[in-house]
């Protein structure tokens, strides 16, 4: 019977003492116990060494959509946190879409969903304020590097661009469709019922071709850096910038500190998305 325990808490909850974080041992164990996610099973370590970076001091805040709300607000009352939940920021553009104004909001409203936050200062909530009307990338709330940021608020633009050039393309070879989308509302109503409808493979042309680039840095960060909360820039992948490099050093180090078997998990979990399992 004596071994028993050391059975039950094989695992994640073994952990090293020395992880650094002011958080007692027996805290951390219910912590990693917690599911921050059903949806993305892949990406639930992760999520638990970032949340552990906020606390840590790492970065300033985590935010996750479709996470389990009741187990994420569990977590921030375990490790001392504040808590949010709110909808997904409004997307900060590094320059205006070349697309209908009726477009953008209807492409905004179409994928806004919840998001929660996790952060430990009070003045992080003016930042997260910021990020949700739009005016601050939120890049910058949840502590990415610059270049990363730049890149990702460009490929934003070449995203809503390549959906609205798609879109056209659809409703001029397809009259129909659109008379059916109309159904008595505005222009938004119908962009939202065309952005909703599931349609044929040829109507994401142009967006699928902005996705290989964007799903390509997604692959390649999560082979080299693996511990790095964002996507990286291609400088960071090429090696000329060295910020996501850093990023990935630090947060690996953390989670070792925690438990070997914490850092183990996020490399495994990565490598399974990225053989498409
Ligand atoms: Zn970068």
């Amino acid at each position: 019977m004596l071994t028993e325990p050391k059975r039950r808490y094989k695992g994640l909850v073994q952990m090293r003492s020395n992880h650094g974080l002011n958080v007692p041992r027996s805290v951390l164990k219910r912590f990693l116990r917690l599911r921050t996610t059903r949806q993305y099973p892949h990406f639930d370590a992760k999520n638990k060494l970032e949340i552990l970076a906020v606390k840590a001091g790492i970065k300033p805040a985590f935010s996750v959509t479709r996470g389990e709300t009741s187990q994420l607000r569990l977590a921030a009352t375990l490790l001392d946190l504040k808590y949010k939940l709110t909808t997904t920021p409004t997307p900060y553009f590094s320059r205006e879409p070349k697309v209908k104004s009726s477009f953008l909001e209807a492409f905004i409203h179409i994928y806004q969903e919840e998001a929660a936050w996790i952060y430990s200062e009070a003045r992080i909530e003016s930042m997260i304020s910021a990020a949700l009307s739009g005016r601050l990338n939120e890049g910058y709330v949840l502590g990415y590097p610059e270049c990363c940021i730049k890149w990702h608020e460009e490929n934003r633009v070449l995203q809503v661009e390549s959906v609205f050039q798609d879109v056209e393309t659809y409703i001029s070879e397809n009259p129909s469709a659109l008379i059916n989308a109309q159904r008595g509302g505005g222009e938004k109503e119908i962009y939202e019922f065309l952005l909703c409808k599931s349609t044929p493979p040829t109507y994401h042309e142009i967006e699928d071709r902005v996705f290989v680039d964007i799903n390509d840095h997604i692959e390649r960060t999560y082979r080299r850096y693996p511990f790095a909360p964002h996507w990286a820039c291609s400088s960071c992948l090429d090696g000329q910038s060295k910020e996501t490099e850093k990023l990935n050093r630090q947060y690996q180090k953390l989670a070792m500190n925690i438990n070997p078997k914490l850092a183990q998990m996020i490399v495994k979990s990565l490598g399974n998305l990225t053989n498409g399992k």
